[in-house]
């Protein structure tokens, strides 16, 4: 079966010189992937029958089978937890706010294999990258759902589960067809992609010409104490990430976000905070700060309130902005991995 989804516009039109139709039917069959977010393909009435006919015995719509759908209680956050053709599965997250944006929080891998402590993706292991289709089909699935309610998805951030820059064409080729007019047309600037830090491929997508929004999962300000959180400092410490954020930032003249799991007496103490201010000091940047979400393969408990005031403080003094973010859907495991990681164990 050939996956739709999975294909560029050029292959399509490929497939339908080769199936001996125009090709632009091939434009018109996107049309109903991307702009109308077709389910079936009778849905598709302007191609004539028999190419809906070819079209159903050879090819598939859908990459993904939705196994669990949860709504927050404040109704606020959606998760979803989809199986994909191997069994794999993965979580992708919606969630609205206030001001009106509707953003999709998107899986990169089945798994993860950074290690970084606190994570529940982390904690399973790496499984397999995912295809540019499964990327840009949860979009897909999850803006068809808004489109149902009268509403349109604005933001997508790739935070889901999996390390987006260890699956750098797939995830390149997804954020086109997320950016693109003929794709779902994402503002590149509503498109966020947080990395753990891995130095060569944030030089090259500095490089691309894009003007994506670059997230740096940092956690720790000194060598000692962000290795022993995200393995991945030891490869690559805090010197060299620090001079890829610079080069990242005169690239593209972009601000960069620094996200921070404020974890209860370890990264939350005054000398991490210093040392947090003293290494973002100056820098085009600005700082998300996350209680930690607990997860099963880790003891860290969340900061209380008054140290992630203090925390903040500090930062200012340096001239450091942040924000606090809040914690969205904890009563549906929306934390990366973690309902996954549930349903494994058998408890929902
Ligand atoms: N692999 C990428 C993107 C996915 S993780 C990255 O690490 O940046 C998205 C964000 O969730 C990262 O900032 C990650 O550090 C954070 N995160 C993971 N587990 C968490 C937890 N238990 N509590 C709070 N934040 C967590
Ligand atoms: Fe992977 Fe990101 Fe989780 Fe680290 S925090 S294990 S990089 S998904």
């Amino acid at each position: 079966m050939i996956r739709l989804y999975d294909l560029s516009l050029e292959a399509l039109e490929s497939l339908l010189t080769e199936w001996g139709y125009p090709v632009f039917r091939a434009r018109q069959i996107w049309r109903w992937l991307y702009a109308q977010k077709a389910t079936r393909f009778d849905q598709m009435t302007n191609l004539p029958a028999d190419l809906r006919q070819q079209l159903e015995a050879q090819t598939t719509l859908s990459a993904l089978e939705p196994v669990r759908e949860l709504a927050s209680s404040d109704g606020r956050t959606v998760k979803w937890l989809f199986r994909l053709a191997d069994g794999q599965l993965i979580e992708s997250v919606l969630m609205d706010y206030a001001d009106g944006r509707r953003t999709a929080c998107i899986s990169t891998q089945a798994g993860c294999a950074m290690g970084c402590v606190f994570c529940a993706t982390g904690q399973m292991g790496f499984a397999r990258h995912l295809s540019a289709g499964e990327i840009v089909e949860q979009a897909i699935i999850l803006a068809r759902w808004l489109e149902a309610r009268q509403e349109r998805l604005s933001n997508v951030v790739l935070m889901g589960m999996g390390e987006p820059l260890h699956n750098y064409e797939a995830v390149l080729e997804g954020i086109h067809r997320l950016n693109a007019p003929e794709g779902l047309g994402i503002g590149q600037r509503h498109i966020t992609l947080s990395t753990v830090g891995l130095v060569p491929q944030i030089r090259r997508l500095a490089d691309e010409g894009l003007q994506v929004k670059l997230a740096i999962s940092l956690h720790a300000a000194s060598d000692e104490e962000r290795s022993a959180l995200l393995p991945v400092n030891r490869r690559w410490p805090l010197a060299e990430l620090m001079d890829a954020c610079r080069y990242y930032i005169d690239k593209t003249d972009r601000r960069v976000t620094f996200e921070w799991a404020l974890i209860a007496g370890e990264n939350d103490v005054p000398e991490q905070a210093h040392a947090l201010g003293r290494l973002l000091h100056g820098l085009l940047c600005h700082v998300n700060l996350i209680p930690l979400n607990p997860t099963q393969g880790y003891g860290g408990s969340a900061s209380g309130s008054e140290s992630v005031a203090r925390f903040q403080a500090v930062l200012s003094d340096y001239g450091v902005t942040s924000t606090v973010r809040v914690r969205r859907g904890i009563d549906i495991n929306a934390g990366c991995g973690q309902l996954k990681a549930e349903t494994l164990r058998g408890e929902a």
